[in-house]
Parts: C-alpha cells; sequence; structure tokens
C-alpha cells in the first residue's frame, strides 16, 4: 500500500487541526509542520519592533528578513516545538491575545503570503509531511496526495481556546475569545488572497460531533484507503 506523502489539513482557528495534525505526524513519521506559527511570528515581531501594521511593504519587508525557527521543544511547560525570531524564544508570545488580534491583518498582506508560502512549499515538497494551515490545499501544495478540513461551530472553537487558556494558568474571557475567533475568520475567509475555504477535492470533517480520537481514527481510515490506486504490482 502507498501512503500519502503529501497530506494538507486546512480549517478555521482552533478546529482541532494542530492536535490531529500531530498525532497523524508521529503515528506516520512524517514532519508535523504549522503554517500559522510563520503569520504568528511575523504579527510578533510587527508589534515588538512597533511598526505600521497597516504599511503593507513594511509587513512585506520584515516578514522577507527575519529568521523563523521552529525546533524541538526545549521547556517541559506543554508546549510541542520551540518558535524562535531572530533567535529568540517566542514560543507563548505568539499565542498572546495581540497576536490574535492582529495576525488575520497581516496575513492578508500579498506580499507578505507570497514570502511565507514559498518556505513553506520548499519544506512541502520533500514530502513525508503534514501541514496544517488555512490555504495548504489550495495554494501552498495543491498537489497534496490528501487534504483534508477541518471545522466546527466558532462558539465550539471558542471554548476549546477558552480551555485551553485556562488550563496554562492563565486568565481568559470567553467571550472577548468568541468575538476575536468571529473577526479572524471574517478576514481569513473574504481576503482577496489565498482565503480560507476548502480544496474542491478535500475531504470535510466536523468535530462538533466528533472528539479528537475519533476525528483521528476516521482520518486514519482515510489515509489508509487514500492512495491505493497508486499501489504497484
Ligand atoms: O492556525 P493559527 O490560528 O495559528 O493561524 C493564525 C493566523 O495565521 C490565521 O488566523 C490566519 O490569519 C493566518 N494563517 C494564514 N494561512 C495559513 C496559516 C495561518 O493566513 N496557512
Amino acid at each position: 500500500m502507498s501512503l500519502p506523502k503529501i497530506i494538507a489539513i486546512d480549517g478555521p482557528a482552533a478546529s482541532g487541526k494542530s492536535t490531529l495534525g500531530q498525532k497523524l505526524a508521529k503515528d506516520l513519521g512524517y514532519l508535523f509542520f504549522d503554517t500559522g506559527v510563520m503569520y504568528r511570528a511575523v504579527t510578533w515581531a510587527a508589534l515588538n519592533y512597533q511598526l505600521a501594521l497597516d504599511d503593507s511593504m513594511a509587513m512585506t519587508t520584515l516578514a522577507e528578513s527575519i529568521q523563523i525557527d521552529v525546533r524541538p521543544p526545549s521547556h517541559e511547560d506543554g508546549r510541542q516545538y520551540d518558535v524562535l525570531v531572530d533567535g529568540q524564544d517566542v514560543t507563548w508570545e505568539i499565542r498572546r491575545p495581540e497576536v490574535d488580534a492582529n495576525v488575520s491583518v497581516i496575513s492578508a498582506y500579498p506580499g507578505v503570503r507570497a514570502a511565507m508560502t514559498a518556505q513553506q512549499r520548499r519544506v512541502g515538497l520533500r514530502g513525508d509531511v503534514v501541514m496544517v494551515g488555512r490555504d495548504i490545499g489550495t495554494v501552498v501544495l495543491p498537489e497534496a496526495d490528501l487534504k483534508l478540513y477541518l471545522d466546527a461551530s466558532a462558539e465550539e472553537r471558542a471554548r476549546r481556546r477558552h480551555h485551553e487558556v485556562v488550563g496554562r494558568g492563565q486568565p481568559s474571557d470567553y467571550e472577548a475569545i468568541l468575538a476575536s475567533m468571529r473577526e479572524r475568520d471574517r478576514i481569513d475567509s473574504t481576503r482577496a488572497v489565498a482565503p480560507l475555504r476548502p480544496a474542491d477535492n478535500a475531504v470535510i470533517l466536523d468535530s462538533d460531533t466528533l472528539d479528537a480520537e475519533q476525528v483521528l481514527a476516521k482520518v486514519q481510515e482515510i489515509v489508509s484507503d487514500c492512495c491505493e490506486t497508486e499501489i504497484s504490482p
């Protein structure tokens, strides 16, 4: 049997993409690549360097010049990996509400997307990868062997994010998370370049009715059925 070498998982914020992607990548021995980290890193840097977020040229130059690294976790504080921007550990900083509130505006700039997409595509085309984002199946890796689109209601996604934040011992406001998530969904799905949407040949899964284990079990089944036509005699 031949397994899909490139797996794309898209969907809105907190739909369970990262949890699914990480488990799937671990099962298959593939690289897990969460592309949202890159847009968050650019947004964090823009805020940190106090740049004008409405200056698309400045945001593009920043995206083209900063060094974003994702490495194995250096601390046992719940992180799955370290994220470094120009050598600085920003793993938790990129999850702050200020980043949530601005990341969709910055990721909508075509120049920012071009810089990020080129890097993501280069990694993805090597294969043995599970890549997670908003436009992986449609734009970054349209040749992916398997495209999944994970969806869930905004309320359910906000509830999950709220629990995550509370679980880290940080203050959290469910209503504020829900409002921010809806706004992010709106900008992500209506932008001119690479809007959030399922690829035409994506398998759509609704995680409102399935828990993380059930989603994984369904996807494992899909993975093993996916490429049977490619079996060589
Ligand atoms: O997945 P995550 O919620 O961390 O993504 C943060 C933001 O990065 C998204 O709301 C979206 O604006 C942007 N993003 C994107 N394309 C991707 C991944 C993330 O535009 N492939």
